[in-house]
């Protein structure tokens, strides 16, 4: 069996510009998708997938999963970055699922088969004030959400994950102030049963998610995410001298070393994995195991500019990973749901795999045509956030 084809499906069903690659066989209608969603960047993407891996996998054998991953991943010689990280996720994933289609099992029995049942998610609470934030919370442990992310406008200032507050100007202060009454209201109000997690995006001076860190402790997070940015990650000695409120790190780390200090250290408790800016699977699967033997547990990043198919990848490392911790959750919308059948079904606060083989998952192509990116000022592009004074942050 050889690789016949392998190109890119640009689509944006419910306005997130989404990238998946199809891996075409000489096998009569045996075929993968992977996802190689770069929502800031999809185009480039698409080249080095197009004009790039589509000439060098042309011929090979789709069995040869690490094979085809290490020989790419060397072909641009200069190597890294998610631009050519995405491309190489979406053929792997692709191939993981060519790989499930033959065997005529989910690609979670590739990996090892179910750990557990389903996937618990955690939900997203937002409030532009700490009654609104209780309220959404209580709505979703009503629907049987166990963990939520919570999240509040700061008055007088933007902040990230919730709408409301005022200028468009983000705030170290202020913010950190107002997430430690937050957590001091959430929990004296809803006592224990909830586990609660909160995102600082990485937008404060290390210092100071140092001692916010610190503050939240008695309100034992289930983790607290992003404290520093990348370029930070020596503060994370400082920061487990002074605090045992768990961390969560790495959504923006593109090769899998950047986790390795942070594991082997035992610095953070959960990799916040993008699964596509790290190269796929295949990594992935490496990633999560080397974490089993120092007791860090996943979180894969899961928000809705991951597509329908990297969501059914964490899902198929959810359920096969033992050191499991949580899984970011996405409702999908009516529209990406017709255009990819078999999106991961969520009921009870968890996400059930579609048993199919492979990733159980479909790509309309005529329908997804209909969806072409919408237009944008920066063509999908990240907008700068700033101080009050200026400064641009990040992100
Ligand atoms: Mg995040």
């Amino acid at each position: 069996m050889k690789i016949t084809n392998v190109k890119t499906i640009l689509t944006a069903p419910d306005g997130i510009r989404l990238v998946v690659v199809k891996v075409e066989t000489s096998e009569p209608g045996l075929y993968g998708l992977g996802c190689a969603t770069f929502t800031q960047r999809p185009l480039a993407v698409a080249t080095a997938v197009d004009e790039y891996l589509k000439p060098f996998l042309i011929g090979k054998d789709p069995s040869n999963i690490e094979d085809i991953f290490q020989t790419s991943f060397v072909s641009s010689y200069w190597r890294n970055g998610p631009v050519l990280n995405n491309a190489l996720s979406g053929v792997d994933i692709a191939l993981w699922d060519i790989m499930g289609k033959r065997a005529g099992m989910p690609v979670y029995q590739l990996l090892g088969g179910k750990c557990r049942e389903a996937v618990p998610l955690y939900a997203h609470a937002g409030g532009s004030d700490f009654q609104e934030v209780e309220e959404n919370i209580r709505r979703y442990m009503a629907q049987g959400y166990r963990y939520v992310r919570s999240q509040v406008a700061i008055p007088g200032y933007a902040t990230y994950g919730a709408a409301g507050g005022g200028t468009p100007a983000f705030e170290p202060t202020p913010y950190v102030n107002t997430v430690i009454k937050l957590f001091a209201h959430l929990r004296e109000r809803l006592g224990d049963e909830v586990e609660l997690l909160h995102d600082v995006h990485e937008r404060i001076p290390p210092i100071q998610a140092i001692n916010l860190a610190k503050a939240l402790e008695p309100y034992h997070l289930f983790f607290l995410e992003d404290p520093f940015a990348p370029e930070d990650v020596d503060y994370f000695q400082l920061m487990r001298q002074q605090t045992s409120t768990p961390i969560a790190m790495g959504e923006l780390f593109n090769n899998p070393n950047e986790y390795v200090h942070l594991i082997k250290d035992r610095l953070i408790d959960f990799i916040r994995v993008h699964i596509s800016q790290i190269g796929g699977i295949s990594p992935a699967r490496k990633l999560a195991a080397f974490c089993e033997f120092f007791g860090v547990r996943t979180a894969w990043h899961g928000p809705g500019d991951v597509s329908p198919v990297g969501h059914a990848a964490n899902v198929a490392l959810d359920l096969a990973c033992y050191n499991f911790g949580i899984q970011e959750q996405h409702v999908f919308g009516e529209k990406t749901k017709a255009v990819f059948p078999g999106c991961p079904e969520i009921r009870d606060g968890c996400y059930w795999a579609t048993e199919a083989p492979g990733l159980g998952m479909d790509l309309d192509e005529a329908l997804a045509a209909r969806f072409p990116f919408p237009e944008h000022p920066l063509n999908g592009g990240w907008a700068p956030v700033r101080r009050r004074d200026g400064t641009v942050i990040r992100p």
